[in-house]
């Protein structure tokens, strides 16, 4: 883009600064490392303003836009276990119904698994956090509040809502290991990802999706993690979120068939 276009673009576009201008481009190419402050809303300027900016109003501030999702997922995702095991990951929880049943599972089949967490439902849970923890299993940030835009806002606003669900997971755990980060629905941007490495944790995505969410019948859930699971799969499921007594019922046989297959393995 030429300077005088760049300027024309930066000036007229100002509260769209961080997506309008990237034009065609893929985001991250085009995307600083780190998000301009508020006040980056207003064009940039080569001198300092003579006069102060008058601030916008504290009580009120206008919601920055969100930055666009790139096309493909971005790069440093944990998609696979690294080893012929697969690994079982369940989200959304904990939750008083479902994650205990799926806890009994589990000890049932002599697997652990890893549970992306949210903050609000440990907040509520913190005693299904510490068994999740007693029992063997990994924990996961999945984010604050399940803000399905997360990775889109602002850098600071990201680190917030992972600091803050990190520290409910310690008040319920204090020396719990949080060494994974998953991004709500899978929407990640390679900010998000940055974020999560600066507090300490890898980007969990999967391998396996069957869609437990959608409500699928137990069979059906059966059926797809078999059918797609290959060595080292890294299977999505979930323990939260709504009634998953399809998901609990497909784990008994599926547990079972995945263990045959290929092993089934905490992640690393
Ligand atoms: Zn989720």
């Amino acid at each position: 883009m030429r300077p005088r276009a760049l300027l024309a673009c930066a000036t007229g576009l100002t509260v769209l600064l961080m997506s309008g201008c990237a034009g065609a481009k893929s985001p991250e190419s085009d995307n600083p490392p780190t998000p301009p402050p508020p006040s980056a809303a207003l064009p940039p300027q080569a001198e300092p303003a003579p006069t102060p900016t008058p601030k916008p109003t504290r009580s009120k501030p206008s919601k920055p836009p969100l930055r666009p999702l790139p096309a493909k997922l971005p790069a440093g995702l944990v998609r696979t276990t690294g080893v012929p095991e697969v690994a079982l990951t369940f989200d959304d929880g904990p939750d008083p119904v479902w994650t205990p049943k799926v806890l009994d599972r589990l000890k049932k089949a002599k697997v652990t698994a890893t549970f992306c967490v949210v903050g609000t439902q440990v907040r509520k849970h913190p005693e299904l956090v510490r068994r999740i923890v007693r029992e063997g299993h990994q924990l996961c940030n999945h984010s604050w509040r399940h803000d399905l835009d997360l990775a889109r806002r602002p850098i600071a606003e990201i680190r917030a809502d992972l600091v803050r669900t990190n520290k409910e997971i310690r008040r319920a755990v204090p020396d719990a290991e949080v060494p994974f980060y998953r991004q709500p629905g899978g929407r990640w941007t390679a900010e998000v990802v940055k974020v999560a490495r600066k507090l300490g944790m890898r980007s969990l995505h999967w391998t396996v999706d069957p869609r437990d969410w959608a409500k699928p019948t137990a069979a059906t859930i059966e059926k797809r993690v078999k059918r797609s699971a290959k060595p080292g799969a890294v299977v999505l499921l979930h323990d939260g979120g709504g009634d998953r007594a399809a998901t609990l019922a497909a784990c008994h046989r599926m547990i079972a068939a995945l263990k045959r297959d290929h092993g089934v393995a905490g992640l690393r």
